[in-house]
């Protein structure tokens, strides 16, 4: 951000806390929707657990909440306009893991997501799968791994973009294979996904809130769940580990943010419904659906997710810096 900007941007922060008063603050939210930035493409795996969490929290919020989506550059878009936002509690952000890596891949990220951000607290985790288009020859990831070695130049691995969850697994991948892909940025795994099944692209680790469906219907090739364990809703999906490939594992946290200076009173309204929202059994019975957990409520809280967004920072730069990647 140039001089200028910075003033306004202070400006226009001062004149958001000064024009809301404590009054205001206990009469949040009344009947005025709240915006959702959801940084990625609608229909993929945030903005999933975003709609389902969402229709239920709006009812313990009292007021509607309506999602955006506004995707690109891994989440970072989305993230930075939160930033810039009016701090009055009608507009939050419901980002992923991609909130602990930015940092770390973005030089010029332009926000620092303990500094810029008031946490509301944690939503779901998301298992991560490797799938690839029905028409690869390889039918387990045993066979993938010599597969790629020997195909790597003409195989392309889809992601949503630098510092999105995909991208981390992919990276993860590349470097316990010691082989490079072609790397195809997408702005969500939505629109990535429709190309993996037309076979524009070859490969995608993603979300399992993203492809439950064809996985289930068998329009993918599911080789392997990048994590230590399977996947509870889809136990037949053989672990990376078990196939020969310990070590890359993911799991992707979602959580809740308002912009810096949203008034403590409002930050305890969101946080009380969303704690509500992810004790309720129909949110827990949709992510457990879709391969997710939602998280204990006491995780849907400020200091939870405060404590472990920066564990995440912290355990995220060292290996991505160590992988000398950069999106700027
Ligand atoms: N969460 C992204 C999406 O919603 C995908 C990703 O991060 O890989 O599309």
């Amino acid at each position: 951000m140039n001089r200028v900007a910075k003033l306004v941007a202070a400006v226009a922060a001062v004149g958001a806390m000064g024009a809301f008063s404590g009054a205001q603050a206990q009469e949040y939210p009344g009947s005025k929707p709240v915006s959702a930035v959801v940084p990625f493409a609608a229909g993929g795996p945030t903005d999933k657990v975003a709609r389902e969490l969402t229709m239920i929290m709006s009812k313990h919020l009292g007021t509607q909440i309506v999602i955006e989506n506004l995707g690109g550059a891994g989440g970072t878009i989305g993230a930075k306009k939160v930033v810039q936002a009016r701090n009055d509690g009608y507009t939050i952000l419901i980002h992923h893991i991609g909130m602990s890596t930015a940092p770390a891949l973005y030089r010029n990220l332009g926000f620092d997501p303990l500094k810029d951000f008031e946490m509301i607290g944690e939503i779901a985790d998301v298992p991560m799968v490797m799938v690839g288009n029905k028409q690869l020859p390889p039918n387990t990831f045993k066979d993938l791994l010599p597969y790629i070695k020997t195909n790597a130049a003409k195989l392309s691995l889809a992601n949503a973009g630098i510092g999105s969850a995909s991208h981390l697994c992919g990276l993860l991948f590349q470097s316990a294979i010691q082989t490079e892909l072609t790397t195809v940025p997408y702005k969500g795994t939505a629109p990535a996904l429709t190309d993996i099944l037309g076979g524009q692209v070859n490969l995608m680790c993603d979300q399992t809130t993203n492809i439950a469906g064809q996985l289930k219907a068998g329009a993918l090739k599911p080789y392997a769940a990048m994590q230590a364990r399977r996947v509870e809703a889809f136990k037949d999906i053989p672990t990376a580990g078990e196939q020969g490939l310990p070590g890359v594992e993911v799991k992707i946290w979602h959580a809740m943010y308002a912009p810096k200076g949203t008034p403590k009173p409002v930050i305890d309204k969101l946080s009380a419904a969303l704690q509500k929202a992810v004790a309720d059994p129909n949110f827990r019975a949709k992510m457990a659906e879709l391969g997710a957990e939602a998280v204990p409520a006491q995780r849907a809280t400020p200091d939870s997710l405060r404590t472990f967004l920066s564990a995440e920072i912290n355990k995220w730069t060292p290996v991505i810096k160590k992988a000398g990647v950069y999106a700027d």
